[in-house]
């Protein structure tokens, strides 16, 4: 299967964007149409509960990010598929970044369960003993595909903060252990993300094999997928095609990616 969408497009407007001149919906999509991917997700990180207040980060990132990104796309014409969405997060189990409201009111939320690197922030394990992470996970995770606010889970099982350790914690999780999990996302129709952030590189810190296998649990539990680059360049936007080693190795066909993402043509 050829990859025709990315979900998961941060632009300028993101603090953490590594190049904010050049990272601009216009050039984003020039690329996408270059690159013949026809649907293209904007998905910068937004924080706008006023029942969970915001860290120093996300406070400047509120839902002002969707009117600029709005205001942007007016004056735009492309033959792109256009989605308005938001890389939303949660604090903790139940404390979330948007509200039902603010979700409603989007083409896609990607919901991220994993942002352990926020210390003074985001709930941390109980130790960063592989077991201890890998019950987070499983508990943000849980929480996240039951919230009503996600479409799809951003990097899911990436405990960004203890990637170094992936291989470790993700086997303390058995399969019976994923296979639920993935059963509660399938029978809320939560997708799961297939992102870049998978791609151990070649001196990763971490097997292929790790997210390899969690994916296929994934799989036959009957979820669906989307797919992203997490760009915060252009040069991360051209990694796009390399989840295909991904895609190929799981035997995804358009039927098992998420509605809103499946080739229409
Ligand atoms: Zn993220
Ligand atoms: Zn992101």
């Amino acid at each position: 299967m050829r990859i025709t969408h990315d979900l998961h497009i941060h632009t300028y407007l993101s603090t953490c964007c590594g190049d904010k001149i050049n990272q601009t919906p216009r050039a984003i999509l020039a690329l996408a149409e270059e690159m013949g991917v026809t649907t293209i997700g904007f998905s910068d990180h937004v924080w706008a509960n006023p029942g969970v207040p915001p860290s120093d980060w996300y406070r400047p990132q509120d839902e002002n990010q969707i009117r600029r990104l709005r205001e942007d796309l007016v004056a735009l014409e492309t033959d792109v598929r256009v989605l308005v969405g938001c890389e939303a997060d949660m604090r903790a189990p139940g404390a979330f970044g948007i509200t039902p409201e603010l979700a409603a009111d989007l083409d896609h939320v990607l919901l991220a369960c994993s942002h352990f690197h926020m210390r003074d922030f985001v709930a941390q394990p109980e130790s960063a003993a592989p077991r201890d992470v890998a019950r987070h996970l499983l508990a943000f995770f849980i929480s996240g595909v039951t919230s009503g606010l996600a479409t799809s889970i951003a990097h899911p099982f990436l405990p960004l903060g203890h990637i170094e350790q992936l291989d470790a914690i993700i086997a303390t999780i058995s399969d019976g252990e994923f296979a639920e999990a993935f059963g509660v996302a399938g029978e809320h129709g939560v997708g799961l993300e297939i992102t870049t952030g998978f791609l151990p590189g070649i001196d990763g810190p971490f097997s292929l094999e790790t997210p390899l296998r969690f994916l296929t649990l994934a799989k036959q539990a009957g979820c669906h997928f989307t797919c992203g680059s997490d760009a915060h360049t252009p040069a991360r936007q051209r990694e796009l095609p390399q989840l295909t080693v991904l895609v190929d190795a799981l035997g995804l066909t358009e039927d098992d990616l998420l509605p809103l993402v499946r080739a229409t043509a």
